[in-house]
Parts: C-alpha cells; sequence; structure tokens
C-alpha cells in the first residue's frame, strides 16, 4: 500500500533537508519503499521553497515527491488541507517538517494499522507535554469545555501526527469549509481512531510559531467551530434575568402595598442597567463572530491560492 506523507513548512529551510533524509533512512530500514512526499510551503519567507526545489531536483529519479507552494502564509490547516487534496496514497501521514515527530512512531503506526483491519487512523497523542502549568490547566480546561458543549469528542494531547486511510482522507475532503479545525474535523468524520502514546522530540532547528495569542485564537476557533452552545448561553441566560426580574418585581410590589416601603435609591437601577447593558454587548459579540464567519464561508473564497507546483497534476497550470 502506497503511503503519502503530508509535510506543512513554514519557514522551515533548517529541516527539510534533515526531514527528508531522515525518512529514506528510516523507512529504508524498516523496509518501507512505496511513500511519496507531499511538501506544501505555506508561504514561507526563508529559504524553505529553495530548499524543497533542490530536493525535488536531486531526486527526480524518485518520482516521489511533490511540491505545492502557497502565494502567502494560509496557516498550518489550510497546508494539511491542500497536502490531502494532492496526496495520492492509500495511507496518508500528517507529519511536521520539524523532526518533533520522529519518524519510528510513523512505522509503530503503519503498524498498528495493518494490525487491526477494523482501525482507519491511529493518532499520536503527548503523554508528558513540556510546557508550563498554567498553558496545561488552560488547555485541559478548554478540552473539559468543548467536550461538554460539543458533540464531537475533543483529545488533550491528541496532535495533527496522524495516520489515516483512503475513506477517511476523502471525507476530510468533502469537508472545504473555509474556517477549519482539524481536530474537530477528524473527530466529526467519525470512523475508528486509535490513540497512541508519543514522546515529542526537540525541534531539529528554527521556532514554533504558537504564542499565547494564536493558542487563545486556535481554542476560539474551535469551540466556534463545532458548538452554537455559545448561542444558547444567550438565550438561558436572558431566560435567567427575565425570571429574576419578575420575581424582584414581586417583591417591589408587596413590600409596597403591605408595608408602604418605598423601595430608596437608584443604585439598584443603575447597576442593574450597566450590568445587563454590558451583557447585552458580550452576547451580541459573540452572535457577532458567528456571524462574521458565515460571513466569510458565503463569499467562498479559495482555503488557499498556489503559486508553484512541482511534479503534482498541476504543474503544467502554473
Ligand atoms: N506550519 C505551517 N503553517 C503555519 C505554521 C506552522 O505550515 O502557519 C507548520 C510548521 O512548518 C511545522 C508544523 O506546521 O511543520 C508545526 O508547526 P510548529 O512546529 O510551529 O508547531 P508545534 O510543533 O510547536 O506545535
Ligand atoms: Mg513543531
Amino acid at each position: 500500500m502506497k503511503l503519502s506523507l503530508i509535510i506543512p513548512c513554514y519557514n522551515e529551510e533548517g529541516n527539510v533537508e534533515k526531514f527528508f533524509s531522515e525518512v529514506n533512512t528510516v523507512f529504508s530500514a524498516n523496509s518501507i519503499s512505496d511513500y511519496e512526499f507531499v511538501f506544501v510551503n505555506d508561504g514561507s519567507a526563508d529559504k524553505t521553497l529553495l530548499k524543497l526545489k533542490e530536493i525535488y531536483a536531486n531526486n527526480k529519479d524518485t518520482h516521489n515527491i511533490k511540491v505545492v507552494s502557497f502565494s502567502r502564509n494560509f496557516g498550518k490547516e489550510a497546508a494539511i488541507y491542500a497536502g490531502l487534496q494532492k496526496a495520492t496514497g492509500d495511507l496518508v501521514c500528517l507529519i511536521d517538517a520539524d523532526l518533533q515527530q520522529r519518524l519510528e512512531v510513523v512505522v509503530e503506526m503503519l503498524g498498528v494499522l495493518e494490525s487491526d483491519p477494523d482501525l482507519d487512523c491511529v493518532t499520536a497523542f503527548q503523554e508528558k507535554r513540556k510546557e508550563n502549568k498554567l498553558i496545561s490547566w488552560i488547555k485541559s480546561m478548554f478540552y473539559k469545555i468543548i467536550n461538554k458543549i460539543s458533540d464531537v469528542v475533543f483529545v488533550n494531547g491528541a496532535s495533527d501526527f496522524r495516520l489515516l486511510k483512503r475513506p477517511m482522507v476523502e471525507a476530510i475532503l468533502q469537508m472545504s469549509e473555509f474556517h477549519r479545525f482539524s481536530k474537530g474535523l477528524f473527530s466529526y468524520v467519525g470512523f475508528n481512531t486509535k490513540y497512541i502514546p508519543y514522546k515529542v522530540a526537540e525541534r531539529e532547528s528554527g521556532e514554533s510559531k504558537w504564542s499565547v495569542k494564536s493558542l487563545f485564537k486556535y481554542a476560539m476557533e474551535g469551540i466556534l467551530s463545532f458548538s452554537t452552545m455559545p448561542l444558547k448561553l444567550a438565550t438561558i441566560i436572558g431566560f435567567f434575568f427575565s425570571i429574576c426580574s419578575v420575581c424582584y418585581l414581586i417583591v417591589v410590589l408587596i413590600q409596597k402595598i403591605s408595608f408602604g416601603i418605598n423601595v430608596p435609591g437608584y443604585a439598584t437601577t443603575v447597576t442593574l442597567i450597566l450590568f445587563l447593558g454590558g451583557l447585552q454587548l458580550f452576547f451580541l459579540g459573540i452572535i457577532g463572530e458567528y456571524l462574521a464567519r458565515m460571513y466569510v464561508q458565503v463569499k467562498n473564497r479559495p482555503i488557499y491560492i498556489v503559486k508553484a507546483y512541482l511534479n503534482t497534476d498541476d504543474e503544467e497550470n502554473k
């Protein structure tokens, strides 16, 4: 069975060559011969594309290197989508270019997939993460919340590092939404997935592209793409406050009619107006987030734009 490796690359000039030779070494040591590389250059600002062209030129006889190069940086999710579209293997493996995901794990994943014909996907998850306690706690809270409010299951620590069978790849390709949250998409399509633990290696060269801000954006993306609970929250909280206000009205009326007590001051009124005003704006913002996503989706812009292809069916057109 042919294996396609999809490798999203963003500023990975120091890694791609090492990655390429490492794959060849590990695969030949494990007698894996039928495989192809689908490198997706996600608008790198460094010499990544040049390095990929060199690799391609030096290994033309192997016919197993494809390169898709974007016109700018569209993000890893878009790169994965492009890679899935161009991969021709019966099995497809998503792997980073920075050698943090060791190739021995790919061999292990192949073994696991082979051992059980019922499996459609093997996903590697990080058992222990070297990160600060606060980030780790925020991440676990995020998974708790998203699993409560969404219909699909999200596994904490599960990465994009996975091996998929063709039918699952086809299912994912059918979902051509603009805002892509792969973790959710993989779970949404169903199929049988097995999770195996793995240890992340140190980054070979360059640095990670994640910042706290981008993690927060990613978490928002996940919630907004796979749950409408935030919208329902407005209804629930609105209903709760309506009940409260009716109760309070009854109390005030009883006080006035039975005891002749005037409700003193306007502090309560001002506080309530401010509180409810803030709450309304907050939920208006949430509705706005969904609306903005619909707006982008309705425009139906492509998920990525390609500047150059190497060795794909589209090559002649560019
Ligand atoms: N990547 C990409 N586009 C981006 C950001 C990252 O294609 O906008 C690629 C990057 O080149 C790498 C993989 O996605 O191959 C994972 O990125 P990174 O190593 O920064 O993430 P981490 O390993 O820290 O989660
Ligand atoms: Mg990395």
